[in-house]
């Protein structure tokens, strides 16, 4: 008989070309597919071919790739004007995830009678807190929320406090909440590029993370890299990155390269652009149907001097952090569900679950039938027609 075969989600019929109407529009995830349509473009440019017999040891014979990976990131870095990079020095990491507890640990390590806290400004990447938790170390402890610890002037424990700018899920850009001799900050810039954000000035922080996830897209490579002021810090981090996984496959070093090289020829403007571009057009979109709501709103973000643009770029967030705003409607997660729409609730991000965390970064066909369902939703307050 003929072979079975199954369809692409939301696609059904004998050829699966008919699109199932009752699919829900899927924006939960922040996979960055959005920058697909680049790399079609790209796609020569950027390929490449690893022989089976290429690259099979743990170690480089040289270290030529690293080396040249972490010359193509500090030069990103000074084209783009979003970090300093002078005086740092640079782990890598299977993706920013590995990271962000990488320091958590390397920032720990320092004797302690109790274990340092770990805290963040609410509402935030969950991952700080599960991964907190996971390792359950004796020298640190997930404590939520900063604002906490704001009026705490001399804190008795060590705090790491994680600072994510742009944010994830509100896109605001931020600042630490704590100071003091025994605050130290972890700067997460997964966000703070310009396809996401005005970038007014370079980040000059001790302890700053960075992913090619979210410059790129390409998130399933895994790869990510810290800049580190402070050597100890650094030798804690390499080692931490080492026991656990013996530092980050080559096979990716190799793409990361291949593709960090690919965006540079032209100084990063055409990814920069178009990343810009179909972020601005789906955030002008979807803030414009929403601001036509009561029922509904989304943050005001305002336009700013961007030094990569040079000139002022309005927003062009990666995320909607969308509220409902009507009494009855205390689940915005499951308001939005029923009317075919499936976000992050609130609740994850440590907020109230009036708000959800809606994709703007997936494919444009996942962004354009989440428009559908909320012109649908939206024209529901004017009324039977
Ligand atoms: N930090 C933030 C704020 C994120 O949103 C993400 C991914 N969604 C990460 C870190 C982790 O990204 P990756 O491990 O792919 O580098």
């Amino acid at each position: 008989g003929k072979p079975v075969c199954l369809c692409h989600t939301c696609y059904e019929g004998p050829d699966c070309s008919d699109f199932s109407p009752g699919c829900p529009a899927d924006v939960d995830s922040g996979d960055p597919l959005f920058l697909e349509p680049y790399w079609m473009r790209h796609a020569a440019s950027s390929a490449i071919l690893v022989a089976g017999y290429h690259r099979m040891s743990y170690r480089y014979n040289d270290s030529t790739i690293s080396t040249e990976l972490q010359k193509q990131i500090l030069q990103l870095h000074a084209v783009v004007g979003n970090a300093n990079t002078t005086g740092r020095f640079m782990v890598f990491g299977t993706g920013s995830t590995q990271l962000l507890y990488a320091a958590v640990n390397a920032l720990s390590r320092d004797a302690s009678p109790s274990p340092a806290s770990v805290v963040t400004a609410f509402p935030f990447y969950s991952v700080y807190e599960t991964q907190t938790n996971l390792f359950n170390s004796l020298n640190s402890k997930w404590q939520g929320d900063s604002a906490q610890w704001k009026n705490v002037s001399n804190p008795s424990t060590n705090v790491i406090e994680f600072v994510t700018s742009p944010n994830n899920p509100d896109c605001k850009l931020r600042e630490p909440v704590l100071s003091g001799p025994n605050v130290k900050t972890v700067h997460d810039h997964a966000y703070y590029w310009p396809h996401y954000t005005a970038i007014p000035a370079p980040a000059n922080e001790d302890l700053m993370i960075f992913t090619i996830s979210k410059i790129t897209g390409h998130a399933g490579s895994r790869f990510g890299w810290a800049l580190i002021k402070d050597e100890r810090v650094y030798e804690r981090m390499i080692t931490y990155v080492t026991l656990n996984s013996i530092g980050v496959s080559h096979d990716t070093q190799l793409r990361a390269l291949k593709l960090l090289k690919a965006i540079q020829k032209d100084g990063g403007k055409e990814l920069f652009e178009f990343g810009y571009k179909t972020i601005r057009e789906r955030w002008e979109k979807l803030s414009k149907r929403v601001s036509a709501s009561k029922r509904f709103s989304v943050p005001k973000l305002a336009p700013r001097y961007c030094t990569y643009f040079q000139k002022i770029t309005g927003p062009s967030p990666a995320y909607a952090w969308l509220k409902c705003e009507n009494e009855e409607d205390k689940d915005c997660y499951a308001v939005l569900k029923a009317a075919g729409i499936i976000g992050r609730a609130g609740a994850v991000f440590g907020a109230d679950s009036r708000y959800v965390r809606l994709s703007l970064l997936k494919s444009q066909d996942d962004f354009d039938l989440l428009m559908q369902r909320i012109e649908s939703l939206v024209s529901e307050e004017d009324g039977p027609r």
